[in-house]
């Protein structure tokens, strides 16, 4: 199987180059290996036609959500028309495209997690973006896995887990938003999910479709910070934790350029139906990464 990677570098990306490497060749790209940058959409077209994958895992994305409010045009050319560019390219050729999209194509009502059937009505442009992308690949009848997640963190890359342990070891007191819900999910469990999915949709073309791909469980912001401050202490007691108290606050307290929803639960029993799949709880993830991450984040 012959597997093009785009989006190497990112969180997702790093952990695929390791789990899609038992499928088979892997050629993965990043946004400066030469056909592999989402913004010039004749030399993605180009890559696409010369490699002939087998499957295209698009793990590449725009996702400075603030950022993306200023930066419409360029949040979805990477979101939305690079997309649609390897849904076309993938169809002729019948190649498998997996992409990632975000419970961001959400508006956040309700408190009971998302079905992939739920209606979409995202709150920020960065959202709209991602929503864009599906529909554009939906629009393509190319065969497709997209999975939706959430709320991702990653050993390689910047994330809402790293910034936390680096701030309990420089503030006394940490403030988190507690009236957002979701599911923290690594990398590692997505890229793991990806390849099993990949390996059952090329035995079985049923199965291409969209799902929704998170840790079990529910927690807020200020739930993931506790825990995995609490976890990292234990694990590396002697770091230099400065923090004595972690304050839970409403998302109003940190006023932001893109609006968030406070619901992100997804449920994801369609994906564990269709891979035979149990996915784990988000606490066994988090607890996981907090000793592997403090060496990336303690102070010298
Ligand atoms: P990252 O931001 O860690 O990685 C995205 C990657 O895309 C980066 O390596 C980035 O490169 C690359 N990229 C950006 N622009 C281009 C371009 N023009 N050409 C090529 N590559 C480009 O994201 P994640 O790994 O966390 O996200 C993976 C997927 O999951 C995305 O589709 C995202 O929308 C989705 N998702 C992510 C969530 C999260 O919490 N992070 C939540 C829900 C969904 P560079 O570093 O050079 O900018």
């Amino acid at each position: 199987m012959r597997i093009l990677l785009l989006g190497k570098n990112g969180q997702v990306g790093w952990a695929l180059q390791r789990c899609l490497a038992p499928l088979g060749e892997v050629i993965a790209l990043d946004r400066h290996s030469e056909g592999g940058d989402l913004a010039d959409l004749d030399g993605l077209a180009l890559t696409v036609a010369t490699v002939r994958p087998d499957v295209i895992v698009n793990a590449a994305a725009y996702t400075a959500v603030d950022k993306a409010e200023s930066e419409a045009d360029a949040c979805r050319a990477i979101n939305t028309d690079a997309v649609a560019v390897l849904a076309r390219a993938a169809s002729p050729m019948g190649a498998l495209l997996v992409h990632y999209s975000t419970d961001y194509v959400f508006n956040g009502s309700g408190d009971t997690p998302w079905l992939e059937t739920d209606a979409t009505g995202p709150l920020n442009v960065y959202g709209q973006s991602k929503l864009d992308g599906e529909k554009a690949i939906a629009f393509s009848g190319c065969t497709s896995l997209v999975f939706r997640t959430s709320w991702v963190y990653g050993l390689h890359g910047g994330n809402f887990a790293k910034t936390m342990l680096r701030l309990a070891q420089e503030r006394e007191q940490l403030k988190v938003i507690n009236d957002q819900c979701g599911a923290p999910t690594s990398a590692e469990l997505i890229a793991h999910v990806t390849a099993q999915a990949i390996r059952a949709t090329q035995g079985n073309v049923a199965l291409r479709g969209l799902y929704h791909l998170a840790a079990a469980g529910e927690t807020t912001w200020y739930g993931y910070a506790q825990r995995l401050i609490e976890q990292a202490r234990v694990q590396h007691p002697d770091a230099p934790w400065k923090v004595q108290s972690i304050e839970p606050v409403p998302t109003s307290a940190f006023p932001t350029a893109a609006q968030r929803p406070h619901n992100s639960r997804l449920n994801t029993r369609k994906l564990q139906a269709a891979f035979g799949l149990t996915l784990p709880r988000w606490e066994e993830g988090v607890d996981g990464f907090a000793p592997l991450a403090m060496t990336k984040t303690s102070a010298p």
